[in-house]
């Protein structure tokens, strides 16, 4: 029987990965002008890590998780998301030690155990970055980080969605408010969020549940009930976007479906994904660091999910491998080895050259040629390896010439611009 790739994880063949590469270069050209360093951290984790930052009653933790023991009988994870592992690894390398790193980005696969569509898979990857400075000044430069990036892809029609969600101070409160609203239309939730009711009501905003999504409309939200800290730091950071010259909506009922999260929260979105909507999204996190272990340093980031950038893109041109210039044909065995030779040589001189291993007719050899978009063919036989010559086929004329064989790599070279 056949083995296939796993439901919801999928192969990027060669024909895609040239996309993926175009924004991947896209993106370490602009986070390095905004000042952000990549950091690479590991996929596999502690499970606890992510218990502790993302939350215990999160859809991710409770439902969404690739987690197993190791043979110590670890509990381990394959990462749902890079926020809890590059603050992990900031407080492990005592980062904060260094002031000049405080900007991070970091891009590769995330796993999580969701029901696959489009735009929605198990193995998916995120484009991430992370900023370790208190002020909203910063929640206004990553939002506006996140926008110039898509506009550079030029991903069209994106709606910013912002909202704060306060701190702790001023959750209790609303906590209060929001439980009495719930505890009022309680047979009326789903049995996931009878349970949430009692143990994260704020997670009620996440349900995807009609019914639910229905009550919660008509629920109090956090923006209502901001502390005078919070509700100043909302304006500022308000401010500094329409400084910026963004234009976003304030979405009181968005809380994004992570605990760790305070303050400024905010979503890009998009019409043309369908029901998977989020190009990206972020927030503030105060307090992570802390529970993580480290110094109270707070941070904002964001991450954007690669492959629904991609389904943005599909049609439009950006990465397509670089066409190879030259194809040496060979015929017969004397010939074969001799152009076996020449193709490595003119490889290691940085000439995109390919060759013919099967030793194929002339005519098939051209085909291939031809396919794959090479302007020039070198055709070696017997005979012209008697005459110490090999012949040189452009193309689109159909033109040939003979060119000795001594001598004949610097020539091509020279005839590709590739001479020192
Ligand atoms: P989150 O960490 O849930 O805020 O996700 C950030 C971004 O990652 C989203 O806006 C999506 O673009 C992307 N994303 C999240 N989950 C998935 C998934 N299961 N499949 C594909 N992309 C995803």
């Amino acid at each position: 029987m056949k083995i296939t790739a796993i439901k919801g994880i999928n192969d990027i063949l060669p024909d895609e990965v040239g996309k993926w590469q175009w924004v991947e270069s896209v993106a370490r050209r602009i986070f390095a002008n905004f000042g952000f360093r990549e950091i690479r951290i590991p996929i596999l984790e502690k499970t606890e890590l992510f218990a502790r930052s993302i939350g215990e009653s999160t859809d991710i933790v409770e439902k969404e998780m690739y987690t197993f023991p190791d043979r110590n009988r670890q509990l381990l994870t394959l990462r749902p998301e890079a926020t809890a592992s590059v603050v992990r690894a900031f407080v492990q390398h005592q980062l904060h030690l260094q002031p000049a790193m405080r900007k991070f980005y970091t891009i590769g696969p995330m796993f999580r155990h969701e029901r696959p569509q489009k735009g929605r898979y198990r193995q998916f990857h995120q484009i991430n970055v992370e900023a370790f400075i208190d002020d909203p000044m910063i929640d206004a430069e990553v939002i506006y980080l996140l926008l110039v990036f898509l506009q550079e892809l030029n991903i069209p029609d994106i709606d910013l969605h912002i909202n704060s969600m306060g701190c702790v101070d001023c959750r209790q409160p609303f906590r209060i408010a929001l439980s009495e609203y719930l505890a009022g239309v309680s047979e009326r939730l789903c049995q996931d969020c009878q349970r949430r009711r009692l143990t994260n009501p704020l997670r009620i905003f996440d349900c995807k549940v009609e019914s639910c999504r229905q009550l919660m409309r008509d629920a109090p939200v956090l923006l209502d009930h901001l502390c005078d800290d919070c509700r100043s730091n909302f304006a500022s950071v308000k401010g500094h976007l329409k400084s910026l010259g963004v234009i976003f909506t304030i979405n009181p009922h968005m809380v994004r479906g992570l605990d760790y999260y305070t303050r400024t929260t905010f979503e890009a979105l998009t019409p043309h994904l369908g029901a998977q909507n989020a190009v990206g999204g972020g927030g503030r996190y105060d307090g992570l660091m802390k529970i993580l272990g480290g110094p109270d340093l707070s941070g904002t980031g964001f991450a954007i999910g690669m492959e629904r950038l991609l389904l943005l893109l599909a049609g439009k041109a950006g990465g397509q491998q670089h066409p190879i210039r030259l194809f040496v044909a060979s015929l017969g065995a004397e010939a074969q080895s001799r152009g076996f030779q020449l193709v490595q040589e003119l490889r290691f001189r940085n000439l995109l050259v390919e060759m013919d291993y099967e030793s194929r007719s002339l005519k098939a050899q051209l085909r291939r040629a031809d396919k794959l978009g090479a302007t020039h063919v070198i055709i070696m036989g017997e005979n012209e390896l008697a005459k110490g010559v090999a012949l040189l086929r452009e193309m689109e004329v159909g033109s040939q010439e003979e060119v000795p064989l001594d001598g004949i790599v610097e020539k091509l070279l020279q005839k590709f611009d590739l001479v020192m």
